[in-house]
């Protein structure tokens, strides 16, 4: 039975370690971010993290990065 049901998404993603596209696994955070300079708000900032199954380094991108 090869059932998943997790809340991963995967996907195959080049991985700057491995120096090839590897599986990772893909989620979504949010990161509460207070900036010094701006101190008028905060801003929960959305992350896609990735994660490679083979080396398993992680990568944090920033979803709203224009
Ligand atoms: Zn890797």
């Amino acid at each position: 039975m090869a059932t998943q049901n997790s809340t991963f998404a995967e996907t195959t993603e080049l991985c700057e370690e491995c120096e090839k596209s590897t599986p990772h696994d893909v989620t979504i955070e949010i990161q509460t971010e207070s900036k010094k300079q701006n101190n008028t708000e905060f801003s929960r900032e959305p992350y896609r993290v990735t994660e490679c199954m083979e080396c398993n380094e992680m990568t944090a991108k920033r979803m709203n990065d224009a």
